[in-house]
């Protein structure tokens, strides 16, 4: 035996060992001159089968899987890559799919003329497809899973504040304690401005961060075990103040205004911040009977008139009621 025919059974050798299958086409005559055998037994065809064009192996991939090998095949026949790799799935004899992984490269490239041999390997790759298949799949239950106990909890996952499932409960007790105790009730909502823009021009992650340090901020001026600050929406917060009467609440609002436009969030450019406003519309209830979905929306239509009149500034209901 010579060192050719040595080195032609240490390749058959290697190739058997690490499961793949040589494969070579002609680029010119679109023939294959070696066949991945293999394969077509793995996919259950009789190996007398005829194999004799690359066009027939194509036929088998996934329509899917197509135009993403395709892509790749261009790429590497154009020079732009400088192998060619694809991972897509093959119909079995049975119809049956299976996932297989190709890897190929022109030999006999000279300069930007592709030349015509193609030579690669061809491997089973179908249970690591599956066990990831799996654990998508199991990623996404967890997600949806995650996203209900999220509505069913207490708090919002990105500022730890009550949710609005949170402080619609605790709202509706305060407003009976209100009518019971004669005590009065005030309510906060806090909207940040244009904050659309914030999201547009610096991306969503900023976006996020700018929430954050609202919450911050509504949290900071609440008294533990008694008041409650809460996220009721994208962009939107409330301040539950019980026992506090409508100039306190005002009050409040005020410094908290203040306090959310001195601050400063960093942005993904080095060295740049922003600052940014929050536009409050306050609502009182002093003692008598009202329902805290009358509350909040009295709360709400001042804070329109608070947008209304420019934004960065506490309006309040109580001041000037609007007709019902
Ligand atoms: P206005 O001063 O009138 O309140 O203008 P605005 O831009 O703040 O109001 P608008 O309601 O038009 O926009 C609110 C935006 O908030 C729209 C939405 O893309 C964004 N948003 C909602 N929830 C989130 C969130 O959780 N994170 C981020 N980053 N953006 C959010
Ligand atoms: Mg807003
Ligand atoms: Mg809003």
């Amino acid at each position: 035996m010579d060192e050719a025919d040595l080195n032609r059974d240490r390749l058959a050798l290697a190739l058997e060992a690490a499961g793949l299958d040589l494969w070579e086409n002609n680029l010119l005559t679109g023939e294959v001159s070696r066949r991945a055998m293999k394969t077509i037994t793995t996919l259950g065809y009789p190996e007398e089968e005829q194999w004799t064009y690359v066009e027939q192996f194509f036929q088998l991939i996934h329509l899917d899987d197509q135009p993403r090998v395709q892509l790749a095949l261009d790429e590497h026949l154009s020079g732009r890559s400088p192998q060619y790799r694809a991972e897509f799935r093959l119909r079995a004899k049975d119809g049956s799919w299976l996932w297989f992984a190709n890897y190929g490269k022109i030999m006999d490239r000279e300069g930007s003329t592709p030349g015509q041999r193609f030579v690669g390997v061809t491997f089973n790759i179908d249970d690591r497809k599956r066990k990831e298949d799996e654990l998508a799949q199991i990623n996404q239950q967890l997600a949806e899973q995650n996203a209900l106990l999220e509505l069913l909890a207490a708090s919002d996952s990105l500022t730890g504040l009550a949710n609005r499932r949170r402080l619609m409960e605790l709202g509706a007790n305060e407003c009976k304690r209100t009518a019971r105790f004669s005590h009065d009730l005030s309510l906060l909502v806090v909207d940040i401005d244009f904050f659309k823009n914030i999201n547009d021009a610096w991306g969503h992650q900023v976006g996020d961060r700018v929430i954050c340090a609202v919450a911050e901020a509504c949290n900071s001026r609440i008294r533990v075990g008694l008041d409650t600050a809460a996220r009721v929406g994208g962009e939107e917060f409330v301040v539950l103040l019980p026992e506090t009467n409508h100039t306190s609440a005002c009050a409040v609002a005020e410094s908290l205004r203040q306090a959310v436009a001195s601050k400063q969030v960093p942005t993904n450019e080095t060295g740049v911040s922003i600052s940014f406003t929050v536009s409050i519309g306050v609502a009182t209830l002093q003692g008598g009977a009202m329902s805290f979905d009358q509350l909040f929306n009295n709360a709400d239509k001042a804070l329109y008139r608070a947008k209304q009149s420019g934004r960065n500034n506490v309006q309040s209901w109580d001041d000037a009621p609007w007709p019902v």
